[in-house]
């Protein structure tokens, strides 16, 4: 079964149809990135999976649960987000335990979480710092923790690297991997660049015009582009 998946889903926002009858499945464990242009929809297709956009059809099975009619919390997905989304009066720690205080969790299970995505994290010295008292790359991976705390059934990013400078992006890069191979977690990663698509992908999602345009393999789509746009995009040679 399918950790994702969803369905001839669409979506419009007023009279503008923006998600067009998009079908993909995300198996457990993989690493799939969407790969497109800016306003390629991306995003969108992230957040309906999040529950952050509604799904106006079609149906989206997480763990094979029909979740498409789910608010955010009661999806077990866990969004990264680029701006890092830190509350800045509050400690590393107490950043990761916020979500699961709010769901209730009692405090002895909190503290082993946190203490284990530190660990994961190579964070464990940090926790009590505040986000100010970070660098950007350590606040990058804070908000990887406080998804890594919840135990979701996957991970999604949207362009988590965008705000951080060349050598930083790459070094995230790698450290990214690293954890996906430690914590064999299903991620779906939102980019449009085609390097960190080449580089993390189990498989990537090109879209282009809010539709798909050809999933496969990095391998595939670089050597068996389906279409000029495809190739054009991913640097294919000829
Ligand atoms: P990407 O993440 O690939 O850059 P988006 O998913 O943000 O693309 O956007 C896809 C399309 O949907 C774009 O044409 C964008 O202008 C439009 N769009 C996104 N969010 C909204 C919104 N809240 N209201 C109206 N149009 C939106
Ligand atoms: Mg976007």
């Amino acid at each position: 079964m399918a950790e994702i998946a969803l369905q001839n889903v669409s979506k419009s926002f007023g009279a503008v149809e923006v998600i067009k009858d998009i079908s993909l499945k995300v198996e457990q464990g993989e690493f799939v990135v969407f790969l497109g242009p800016s306003g390629s929809g991306k995003s969108t297709l992230l957040r309906m999976i999040a529950g952050l956009e509604s799904i106006d059809r079609g149906k989206l099975l997480i763990g094979g649960r029909e979740c498409q009619d789910l608010a955010p919390g009661q999806r077990d997905v866990a969004m990264v987000f680029q701006n890092y989304a830190l509350y800045p009066h509050m400690t590393v720690r107490e950043n990761m335990a916020f979500g699961l205080r709010n769901v209730g969790m009692n405090e002895k299970d909190i503290a082993e979480r946190v203490a284990d995505a530190g660990r994961i994290l190579e964070m464990d010295a940090l926790l009590d710092r505040r986000p100010s008292q970070l660098s950007g790359g350590q606040r990058q991976r804070v908000a990887i923790g406080r998804a890594i705390v919840k135990e979701p059934a996957a991970f999604l990013f949207d362009e988590p690297l965008s705000n951080l400078d060349a050598a930083l992006r790459v070094r995230t890069r790698v450290e990214l991997a690293q954890l996906h191979q430690r914590i064999a977690a299903t991620m779906i990663y939102v980019t449009h660049d085609q390097t960190e698509a080449m580089t993390l992908a189990d498989r990537i999602v090109i879209l282009n015009d809010c539709r798909i345009e050809q999933i496969g393999t990095p391998m595939e789509v670089y050597t068996y582009p389906a279409s000029r746009f495809v190739a054009g995009f991913v640097g294919s040679p000829g």
